[in-house]
């Protein structure tokens, strides 16, 4: 059993073993109430009766209530986890990425002052993925999906979140990392991916993607950060694909409508 689910089995038994012995004060009171005291061998009687009945049952009780309990809560993780996973590629699906992004940088997130660290959004577009499904077959693509996914996983830190926004399109975002930092982790993805091949041995298809990002330094909701970083994918696309193209927002206290794009800057392929 997991160290988590034994703290927690733990925490369950103590709680209703602290409800148990509130009952016990109450069976004492009440029998102390009825008899008028403990003098009467018939209320001592009673009382210790009544005590080790409640114990006797009480104990098994308890233990199916916890357990069923802990049992319901891993359960509850679990529907958590594919709820917000994606089926696929199994890192975040469009909802729960644009949830976590909003409740780490948006408008409304408890990030306080000295929480300020610049942040990242990337959003990568597979290159020419349709010609892939129609040269090599749905399944070829899927499996191109998963190599993508699995390769952005691995190459970014593990607070840093990662997701699949719809078809061939993810986004990640990295925490911590500024314009120049973003560029060379967006390069080193960029490249990775890159290296990726899928199909058979006659037919093997090297893999590219292209990145559009923005990187901030204040809170910003992820619609208005989302717009810029598509639009600099789209500019990525559009000189050649393969390559990325990164701005970096300027100092806004908190921006929804778009204003300061202070630098913009394509990067050739490698
Ligand atoms: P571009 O470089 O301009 O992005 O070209 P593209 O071919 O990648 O873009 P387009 O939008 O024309 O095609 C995207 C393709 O991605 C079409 C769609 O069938 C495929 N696709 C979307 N979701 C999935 C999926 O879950 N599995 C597979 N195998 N293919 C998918
Ligand atoms: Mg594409
Ligand atoms: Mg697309």
């Amino acid at each position: 059993m997991p160290i988590q689910t034994l703290e927690s089995l733990r925490m369950l038994c103590l709680e209703l073993l602290g409800l148990t012995l509130t009952m016990a004060g109450v069976v004492v009171i009440a029998t102390y109430w009825y008899f008028g005291s403990f003098a009467l061998p018939a209320a001592q009687g009673a009382l210790g009766f009544t005590l080790l009945m409640l114990f006797v049952s009480a104990l098994p009780l308890q233990l199916y209530a916890a357990t069923r309990i802990v049992a319901l809560r891993r359960r509850n993780k679990q529907l958590f986890h594919i709820a917000t996973r994606d089926g696929l590629t199994k890192v975040l699906n469009r909802a729960a990425f644009q949830k976590s992004v909003e409740l780490r940088i948006g408008p409304d997130s408890r990030r306080r002052a000295e929480d300020d660290v610049p942040h990242t959004l990337l959003v990568l577009d597979a290159d020419h993925f349709k010609r892939i499904n129609d040269r090599l077959g749905h399944g070829t693509g899927d499996e191109a999906l998963s190599l993508i996914a699995a390769t952005l996983r691995m190459n970014v830190r593990k607070d840093d979140l990662v997701g699949r926004l719809g078809g061939e399109e993810f986004a990640v975002l990295l925490r911590n990392a500024g314009y120049e930092e973003a560029m060379i982790v967006a390069e080193r993805l960029r490249s990775r991916i890159n290296m990726l091949e899928v199909g058979p041995r006659h037919q093997r298809t090297r893999l590219s993607v292209s990145l559009g990002g923005i990187s901030f330094k204040t809170k910003v909701s992820f619609e208005a950060a989302y717009k810029i970083a598509d639009t600099n994918l789209y500019k990525a696309k559009t000189s050649g694909r393969n390559r990325v193209t990164l701005s970096q927002l300027g100092t806004l206290r908190s921006v929804d409508g778009i204003r300061p794009q202070i630098e913009a800057r394509a990067q050739r392929r490698a």
